[in-house]
């Protein structure tokens, strides 16, 4: 539908939705762990420890109930594992699911929102995301992984996933064991209705919520042949969608544009604002930006108006 994404309004807060304390195998107390995060601006915690609630209150945070349980790794050894946002209860007796889909629809049941971890560290496939229906969405960038092995960017798999029609939601985390050190590599964006946990979990379960490593997204128009992107100052701006396709606009004059141009520059010369004409065969999209020291941010992929009015093209097979 044309339109701002971002057009419903309310207020945007900045969420950690994986971190452990000294409940599971983090370092720090609870209280300590809130304390770090709402020292670094955040307004919004989900506190993940393994197969434990960390019920805490804290007067600068809104803490979402949350854990992080476990299923069968259909793809490798170990085990498979998914946030349950906004589920206060645990399941009886604690042991690992079965498979992925059997967690995640308990998670679902109980009104959470299941997000797979890690996906990239974990060894899975996205034939692993693919046969779990009731998943909202995964890890895209989680920058413990990322730091300790450089395997923190799951976006291969859930491109794999868009292009095989789940549109799978996005988010970026931390993964915080030891605050300090794998800290505010990655949090998510959530446009919420209001400054409470039942909202951050409304907003995310609708998709209203982006993942970044540093870069903000301002707003994101669809139009029926092109999308217009304005964000914080960042060297490229690209649409993606499936193989073969995309657009891109650098702010490195000697990089060129593909389908697309720059609107709006800084004065470093870096973008802003950037407008892209997609090709009428595209059934979805989604925008990532990279600031100038390579931190990302990526929308949740979104459907384009005329999606499912038939053209086959190079992204449809
Ligand atoms: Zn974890």
């Amino acid at each position: 539908m044309p339109g701002s994404l971002f057009r419903e309004g309310g207020v945007w807060l900045r969420c950690q939705f994986h971190s452990h304390t000294t409940n599971s195998d983090g370092m720090p107390s609870p209280a300590a762990l809130c304390d770090h995060y709402a020292d670094a601006g955040f307004d919004a915690l989900a506190i993940t420890d393994h197969w434990h609630v960390t019920d805490v209150d804290h007067d600068r945070l809104v803490v979402i109930p949350s854990s992080e349980l476990t299923a069968a790794n259909p793809s490798a050894h170990g085990e498979a594992e998914v946030l349950a946002l906004g589920v206060s209860e645990l399941p009886e007796p604690s042991q690992p699911f079965p498979d992925i889909e059997a967690l995640a629809a308990w998670i679902t049941a109980r009104g959470g929102v299941p997000f797979l971890c890690h996906p990239y560290w974990s060894g899975l496939r996205v034939d692993d995301l693919l046969a779990a229906p009731s998943l909202a969405g995964l890890e895209i960038w989680n920058g413990g992984s990322e730091i300790m092995q450089g395997n923190g960017l799951s976006t291969v798999h859930w491109d794999d996933a868009l292009q095989q029609g789940r549109l799978l939601m996005g988010i970026a985390t931390d993964d915080c064991h030891t605050p300090g050190e794998d800290s505010g590599f990655g949090w998510t964006w959530v446009l919420a209705q209001e400054r409470s946990a039942a909202a951050v979990i409304d907003a995310l379960r609708r998709g209203r919520a982006y993942g970044s490593a540093g870069p903000r997204l301002l707003d994101i128009v669809i139009e029926e042949e092109s999308v217009v992107v304005r964000c914080s100052p960042v060297r490229s701006v690209r649409l993606r969608s499936g193989p073969w396709d995309g657009c891109g606009v650098n702010a490195d004059p000697a990089m060129g544009n593909w389908r697309g141009e720059v609107c709006e520059l800084d004065t470093a010369g870096l973008v802003t604002g950037a407008r892209f004409e997609y090709p009428e065969f595209w059934r979805w999209a989604r925008v990532e930006v990279e600031d100038e020291r390579g931190r990302r941010a990526w929308s949740n992929p979104f459907v384009l108006p005329g999606a499912g009015e038939g053209t086959d093209g190079p992204n449809t097979s």
